[in-house]
């Protein structure tokens, strides 16, 4: 029944022309263009996420094509062609899902039917949809209509997974990608159904429904139509989180207030009375209280505020294995309870964080950064990652000696610094340099090589420099505060 429904408000609110489609503004661009300059193509490709627009932005351009006003950028529709198209009983729109038509018995009728122009309109056009799911004899089938395509034909080819689809087929396709809605293009649709449909809402309501449906406009229609029925159009925040069952953003805060705040009862009250009284389970609380700490760490990296992002990343590397250590105990509720227990006992992280800017004499040149916030860590290791990925390819020593490099990267630049390095390795590295440089700036990094081989003091590997922090007081008592904390990196201290 619920499938009906959306069908409905799908349907009703399709997009009917290019303008009235909200999102994928780089494919709406391009494919007004090329109508305008007469350069249509034989076969395009839709890929994308599912519920984005896909079919719809094809039976717009079908309707573009054959408009008794066209080939026009700006379909009428109002004319027989135009009307039909949105009927889907225009003879020359043929629509094919290959997920339940795979294989090569109605690929070759569909070749026959190629071979007749077009009946009625100028353009033949197939739409078929998640193409993907062809099997090989039929994509050969199709290849060879591909190949000599006959005129006024054009083929639409819809998937959500471009990769399963061959090389050959792909090569003769213009292709367009299809991205997910942002929140506010799907709130930007869902209001103006909204007020067409004369239906009330608190805008929160709305922004709830589009974060739920993550990207797919359909999935934000189908959601809509749900939360409509079930309040009788007046859509309220917290009817939503109810009809959906999500777990209201307010707990969330409450919940995390107290524990920054290191108010224990009010955590555990928090816990008791909004949590379980309100029938949430633990492990999806917790899922809720990550994405919140996740976007609260981006923030604050964002914005330099180291202290806060120790702390929400501390939070984060709790909560990420408490979720997986609730799937499989027994009392779930007890387990949260002594965790939340645990953080709100630990040290202030102030503390911590002047611990670690501690004086230190100069002869010991060596500092950890010891916790990081989890944004610059996937940066740092990302790119250096996908640096020595790329390099092994093609040069699998240079690769190796990269290992063995001090290798970090910053804001966009890689610095390579000879690290465990041996005389040898260094020049070879120096000699590779522009090849370095290309591959780094494929990764839209700059490059540089940094400091010397000394001749007579052996240079610490990498791992010795690991052990040697690991030893450091002020290390350890960090990481006795943090079992979380990892060392992920070492850098050498700036001397004072
Ligand atoms: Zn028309």
């Amino acid at each position: 029944m619920q499938s009906d429904l959306y069908q409905v408000i799908a349907r009703r609110w399709r997009p009917r022309t290019f303008d009235e489609v909200v999102g994928q503004k780089h494919v709406v661009e391009t494919l007004k263009r090329a109508i305008e300059k007469g350069k249509i193509v034989h076969s395009y490709l839709f890929a994308g996420p599912r519920g984005v627009g896909k079919t719809s932005m094809a039976r717009i351009l079908a309707k573009a094509l054959n408009c008794e006003n066209g080939p026009t950028p700006s379909p009428c529709c109002s004319c027989d062609a135009c009307l039909s198209i949105e009927k889907g009983t225009f003879v020359d729109v043929v629509e094919m899902d290959a997920a339940s038509n795979r294989g090569i018995e109605e690929i070759r009728a569909l070749r026959e039917s190629v071979k007749y122009a077009s009946v009625r309109g100028r353009y033949r056009v197939y739409i078929i949809d998640e193409v993907h799911m062809l099997t090989e004899a039929a994509f050969n089938a199709l290849l060879k209509t591909l190949e000599e395509p006959p005129e006024g034909v054009v083929f639409v080819f819809a998937t959500t997974e471009p990769k399963k689809i061959p090389q050959t087929i792909l090569s003769r396709c213009v292709r367009f990608d299809f991205k997910p809605l942002t929140q506010e293009e799907a709130v930007h649709i869902l209001k103006k159904i909204c007020e067409r449909e004369g239906v009330s809402y608190e805008e929160e309501a709305l922004r709830i429904i589009a974060k739920a449906a993550g990207g797919s406009l359909r999935d934000a229609e189908m959601l809509l139509e749900q939360a409509i029925l079930f309040t009788d159009g007046n859509i309220k925040r917290d009817r939503v989180y109810e009809i959906l069952g999500l777990v209201d953003s307010l707990v969330v805060e409450d919940f995390l207030k107290a524990l920054m705040d290191r108010d224990l009862d009010g955590v555990l009250d928090v816990f008791h009375s909004q949590v379980l009284g309100r029938g949430y389970d633990v492990g999806g609380f917790l899922s809720a209280l990550l994405d919140e700490v996740v976007e609260r760490l981006k923030d604050a990296a964002r914005s330099g505020n180291t202290e806060l992002a120790v702390k929400y990343y501390t939070f984060s590397k709790v909560f990420l294995r408490l979720a997986e250590e609730v799937r499989r105990h027994p009392f779930p509720e007890m387990l949260m309870e002594a965790e939340i227990i645990r953080l709100v006992s630990l040290p202030p992280i102030e503390s911590v964080v002047s611990l670690l800017k501690g004086e230190r004499a100069a002869s010991e040149p060596v500092v950890p950064e010891t916790v990081r916030s989890d944004e610059r860590i996937k940066q740092v290791s990302d790119v250096v990652q996908r640096l020595v990925d790329a390099v092994a390819k093609d040069k699998p020593y240079v690769a190796t000696v990269l290992q063995n490099a001090e290798v970090v990267c910053q804001n966009g630049l890689v610095v390579i610094r000879p690290g465990g390095l041996k005389r040898i390795g260094w020049d070879r590295l120096n000699e590779e340099l522009p090849y370095l440089r290309d591959k780094a700036k494929e990764l839209g990094c700059d490059l540089m090589l940094e400091g010397e081989i000394q001749e007579n003091s052996v240079p610490l590997s990498r791992a010795e420099l690991k052990e040697r922090a690991r030893k450091d007081p002020a290390v350890q008592k960090v990481l006795e505060l943090f079992p979380e904390a990892v060392i992920v990196d070492i850098k050498r201290r700036d001397r004072r």
